[in-house]
């Protein structure tokens, strides 16, 4: 089977969340079960391409493309995904992707998807090359599917290729202007009140890519069914539920070559589940790169995240006093949003000695907190899967999570579930909850080997991307 895999952002070249994870992971793990796959991406400045050895493919440099009234040009780059023999497409287009950041608030942001996702099809073409399924992610690649029933249709290399759409988060829908339509060259007789293309008087990516794909899936089984509910649904429930025989849900791996314990080299030292105690090591490391004193009887609570509401830090803002009165250390690495930054760097300076507030992204830095914090905290108002909580499941880090979307597919209670729990959950998005979720946490870290017998069903647990892929390549085979 052959698979072209479309998205905005892929680990190692380029990152802001999830998204790049998965896209850099799942796609080995389905050449692995002998997919064929190549991935295609944008080429930013923020790519490194003597890193990764990026060269420009010669037949394909200078194409010309019309969107609405301006005319674009594009260069198609290459490489191979490391570790694997998977052909990595680069769309290069300076004056749309050279701009020291992979998503913006230019007036102009439609049109640097709407390039890329045609130079994606065009290239295709000029490839020869005919996927028996095209995968999008999010709103960013969400046009393709109507490109290809639309404007692409005469073309008979797409005459049996199927297209699934992946959505990371619902919340991102890629809105416009309704003059967004004729930027992507499509007819405006599917903008109506709500038509394909019409949401709130907008022009919506994501709604004309759910209509239009072959299937859509989310990245967690609850998250799928949660966004066909109002609750979560950000106004796409209605067509979601109406294609809900299409609407599916696939948990999200981990790429265990890079996140695991025994081989992760970012961390300071190495360990397993037989070898827990060098936990301890990464712990002492930890506190040491905040100018924290290095004492391993005190707990720590890490939190590595962007700095959004979605994240459910409110719940931490009425509480953070009665948290850090506790004998414990609180580490945090985060950005996004300036009243979150805000909040934990004051928190930072009012208890200069109980924590370490890291504001930026720091990829090195995440994998030791990962590894060395004793508790993740992951307070999520919505989580459509969530990897830090899978992350800290498995480097014996025990999370304390939101029963939401993907937390709640992948983190069990342990106190109502003694027998099976691997990690503390609450249910209401309340800060009471949450407190009382964190006082939890410091009980079990009273009892040593209630602890450990926690930790290990975590670290033991297979969150690769072993199952999930052969779930999307049985997906794939179904459409
Ligand atoms: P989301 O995609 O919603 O941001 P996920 O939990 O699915 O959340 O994935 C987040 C990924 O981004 C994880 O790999 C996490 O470690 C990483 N990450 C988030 N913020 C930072 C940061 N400030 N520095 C380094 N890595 C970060």
């Amino acid at each position: 089977m052959k698979v072209c895999f479309i998205t905005s952002e892929c680990f190692p070249y380029v990152k802001t969340g999830g998204l790049a994870d998965v896209s850099g992971s799942l796609p080995k793990a389905l050449s692995e079960l002998g997919t064929e796959v190549k991935i295609f991406l944008p080429l930013y400045d923020s790519a490194d391409v003597n890193e990764f050895g990026i060269v420009p493919v010669k037949s394909l440099t200078g194409i010309p493309v019309r969107l609405g009234t301006k005319d674009v040009v594009f260069n198609v780059c290459k490489c191979k995904h490391p570790d694997t023999d998977i052909d990595v497409f680069f769309i290069d287009c300076p004056f749309y992707f050279k701009r020291g950041k992979i998503y913006s608030d230019d007036t102009d942001e439609d049109e640097r998807f709407i390039l890329f996702q045609y130079a994606v099809i065009m290239t295709l073409q000029l490839l020869k090359y005919k996927p028996d399924v095209i995968h999008c992610n999010d709103w960013q690649t969400a046009l393709i599917p109507e490109l290809l029933k639309t404007n692409f249709s005469w073309d008979g290399l797409f005459k049996k290729t199927k297209t699934l759409l992946t959505v990371h988060n619902i919340a991102y829908q890629g809105r416009f202007n309704k003059s967004s339509i004729l930027k992507a060259n499509l007819k405006t007789d599917k903008f109506f009140p709500f038509g394909p293309y019409e949401f709130k008087g907008d022009f919506n990516f994501l709604k004309c890519g759910i209509i239009a794909s072959d299937a859509v899936n989310a990245v967690s089984p609850t998250y799928s069914k949660e966004i066909q509910t109002p609750l979560f649904g950000e106004g796409l429930e209605g067509i979601l539920a109406d294609k809900k025989d299409f609407v599916f849900g696939i948990l999200n791996g981990i790429d265990d070559n890079i996140w695991n314990p025994k081989v992760d080299k970012f961390i300071f030292k190495n360990y397993t589940h037989r070898s827990l105690q060098n936990k301890i090591p990464n712990k002492i490391e930890l506190l040491k790169r905040f100018n924290l004193k290095p004492d391993e009887k005190i707990p720590v609570f890490g939190i590595i995240s962007r700095l959004a509401v979605q994240k459910g830090f409110d719940l931490m803002f009425p509480v953070i006093d009665k948290i850090m009165k506790e004998n414990i250390y609180l580490i945090v690495l985060g950005s996004g949003e300036k009243i979150y930054e805000d909040f934990f760097s004051a928190a930072g300076k009012k208890y200069t000695r109980k924590s370490g507030i890291q504001i930026g992204y720091d990829n090195e830095m995440s994998h030791l907190i990962t590894a060395g914090a004793d508790f993740f905290l992951m307070p999520s108002k919505y989580e459509p899967c969530g990897l830090n909580q899978m992350y800290s499941l498995n480097y014996g880090t025990l999370p304390v999570v939101r029963k939401t979307g993907g937390l709640a597919d992948t983190v069990i209670d342990c106190f109502s579930n003694p027998a099976k729990g691997n990690g503390i959950s609450f249910d209401n998005f309340k800060s009471k909850e949450f407190l009382d979720a964190f006082k939890r946490a410091l009980l079990i870290f009273e009892n040593k080997e209630k602890m450990k017998k926690i930790l290990r069903r975590g670290i033991i647990k297979d969150f690769s991307w072993k199952h999930s892929a052969g779930e999307y390549i049985e997906l794939y085979s179904k459409l």
